[in-house]
């Protein structure tokens, strides 16, 4: 089914200068970008597209990790892929949510680590589901930044 999905390049990826090889292996995946921009994210944006996991222990923790705080103020790469069952496949490309799970050649796999303070730096974001990509596209894009599909 014909579907879109957010990606986020975290704070990580961009410290770390992944960010290009990160967009590589999204664009090599069945999706197709139709919309992408840097955002410099503040913490009122983090808890927005945060907001439904604030009772999880590691809220504060993702909170300041997406606004830039554990990484020297990196901004992100925010983008939105379409395709069929563009959710699926844009979270197999990113991998397992923990780094150590993650297939080895996903990106979170490659690239992601648990630091010793326990923070899951996992590079990149991706919707879990339909309902949840739609909402954070809304939080992310305007419908004018997006192409047609
Ligand atoms: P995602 O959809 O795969 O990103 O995972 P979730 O939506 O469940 O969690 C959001 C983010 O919180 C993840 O990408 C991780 O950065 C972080 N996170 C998730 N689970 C844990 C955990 O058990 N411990 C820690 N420290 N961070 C976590
Ligand atoms: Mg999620």
């Amino acid at each position: 089914m014909r579907e879109s999905a957010l990606v986020l390049i975290k704070p990580d990826g961009m410290r770390k200068g992944l960010a290009g090889e990160v967009l590589s292996q999204f664009l090599v995946g069945d999706v197709h970008l139709v919309g992408l921009k840097l955002v410099a994210v503040s913490h009122k944006k983090a808890q927005a597209h945060y907001g439904h996991l604030r009772d999880k222990f590691f809220y504060k923790e993702i909170v300041s990790y997406l606004a830039g705080d554990l990484h020297d103020g990196q901004p992100v790469v925010a983008m939105v892929f379409a395709g069929d069952h563009a959710v699926k496949k844009c979270r197999a490309i990113a991998g397992a949510t923990n780094p150590e799970e993650a297939h080895p050649k996903s990106v979170r796999g490659k690239f992601g680590r648990i630091t010793t303070k326990g923070v899951y730096e996992n590079l990149v974001h991706v919707s879990s589901d339909r309902m949840e990509a739609e909402r954070e596209i809304r939080l992310w894009f305007k419908k004018t930044e997006l192409l047609k599909h």
